[in-house]
């Protein structure tokens, strides 16, 4: 088949490498000038956050009220608050938080997939394995051990640490920082996903994908051909076209029910070179009291956290990111080298309003989705890849994917 994929974002790369890997002739058509140049970015990478986004939420046993009021919270901070947010937040509440087993089984298969691949094509990225969530405030541990058991009762390998376990694991952590224990994370993993897309990209390419970049499509149309349109007026016609634009374009020919709308969330990283390895972690540290992650990729350090509504027009909300680098250096005291090639990022993500992505065959003909990622954009890439390549071909996918589809959108 003749296939368009529009978006060279993580979930473009991943999809125009897996569907030519299926012998596809495939276009991808990016309106940057390269790969990865939105929220593909300096993400975390993280393989399995679902993980740790469960374990945050998972104390909430309040009503879908109580649940509305712990997410306006979280996102305290934000600026104005507008109705479609509201309605956002009210319409994510209505979801109980659980560990959900389907989205596990996705991750693993999207990580095996990702190891499949870097094996037979030879790729190399940076990359920490294990994560230590920290816990300072001893009376959140019996909630903690909670958690623990519901990770372990879904398969995942979970295991609790003691102040000191933790300090041995890590021995450059601040000693005088209060410290009740830690969860051991050992399949968790963070990766240079932009790193692992660029080298997909160049392999996509032997395959013979076509890359179209400083493209921007303004049109398209379904049908047995779908027709797109790009902004400098060319007309191309296809048999399928797969939307990966991160959010539901303008142009999108299936429209969202205006009941279930979808979210923009700022979230940031700072990416600082290593001074002195020794005082580095050696594995993805997550502080439970700020939410603020701590990861290692090759000789930087990556710091990610934060979480406001969108608003692309304003500066950087300069105390998060001072809470990156704050946190940082009281947790790893004279591991970074600042100032040298010390860099901030600002990535938007959209959410769902159920925060699962959008993936899979829409109800428009010949047109396919694959967005709305939010924090699961690289956890689920390689696995949101391969579901596309098996349904555009009608072939059953191998997991349940239903919590994926569009159609619980109305899409
Ligand atoms: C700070 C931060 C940390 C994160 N950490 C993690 C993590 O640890 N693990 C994880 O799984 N996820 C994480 N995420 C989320 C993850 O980064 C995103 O889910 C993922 O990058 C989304 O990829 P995408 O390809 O869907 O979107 P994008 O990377 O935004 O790609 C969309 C592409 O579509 C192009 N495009 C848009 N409109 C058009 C058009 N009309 N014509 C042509 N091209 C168009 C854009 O230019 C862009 O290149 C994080 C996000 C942030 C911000």
């Amino acid at each position: 088949m003749k296939i368009a994929v529009i978006g060279a974002g993580i979930a473009g790369i991943t999809t125009a490498y897996r569907l030519s890997q299926e012998g596809h002739q495939v276009c991808v058509f990016e309106r940057r000038a390269g790969v990865c140049e939105e929220t593909s970015f300096a993400n975390l990478g993280l393989s399995s956050n679902a993980n740790l986004l469960t374990l945050q939420t998972l104390s909430s046993n309040a009503g879908r009220l109580g649940r509305f009021w712990e997410e306006k919270k979280s996102l305290q901070g934000s600026g104005n608050w507008h109705k479609p947010l509201l309605r956002w937040l009210w319409q994510r509440a209505k979801h109980s938080p659980k560990v959900e087993p389907s989205l596990i089984s996705l991750q693993r298969y999207s990580a095996q997939l990702h190891a499949d691949w870097s094996s037979l094509l030879k790729l190399e990225t940076e990359h920490t394995v294990g994560q230590i969530i920290l816990i300072s405030d001893e009376q959140a541990m019996p909630e903690w051990l909670t958690k623990v058991e519901a990770l372990k009762a879904a398969g995942i390998s979970a295991n609790v640490l003691s102040a000191d376990d933790v300090r041995k694991r890590e021995p450059a952590l601040h000693a005088t920082l209060p410290l009740s224990g830690g969860i051991w994370l050992p399949g968790d993993q963070v990766t240079n996903s932009r790193q692992f897309a660029i080298q997909l990209r160049n392999e996509a390419l032997k395959n013979g994908v076509v890359f179209q970049f400083q493209q921007e499509i303004t049109t398209l149309e379904p049908g047995a051909k779908v027709r797109l349109g790009t902004a400098d007026g060319q007309s191309h016609s296809f048999d399928h076209a797969v939307i990966c634009t991160q959010q539901l374009p303008a142009f999108s020919p299936v429209k969202t029910n205006p009941t279930q709308s979808f979210a923009l969330l700022d979230s940031y990283t700072a990416t600082v070179p290593i001074k002195e390895a020794l005082n580095a972690p050696n594995h993805v540290i997550h502080d439970a009291a700020s939410r603020i992650t701590i990861s290692r990729l090759g000789n930087r350090l990556r710091i990610q956290g934060g979480m406001h509504h969108s608003a692309p027009d304003r500066d950087p909300h300069p105390a998060t990111v001072q809470q990156l680098y704050n946190t940082l250096d009281n947790h790893f005291p004279g591991a970074a080298n600042y100032p040298a090639g010390t860099q901030t990022w600002r990535g938007v993500c959209c959410f769902s309003s159920d925060s699962m992505p959008v993936v899979g065959l829409s109800s428009a003909t010949g047109i396919s989705l694959n967005l709305a990622h939010g924090m699961h954009g690289w956890s689920l890439a390689c696995a949101c890849a391969d579901l596309l390549a098996h349904q555009i071909v009608r072939k059953d996918f191998p997991l349940d994917a239903r919590l994926l589809a569009p159609q619980r959108l109305g899409l």
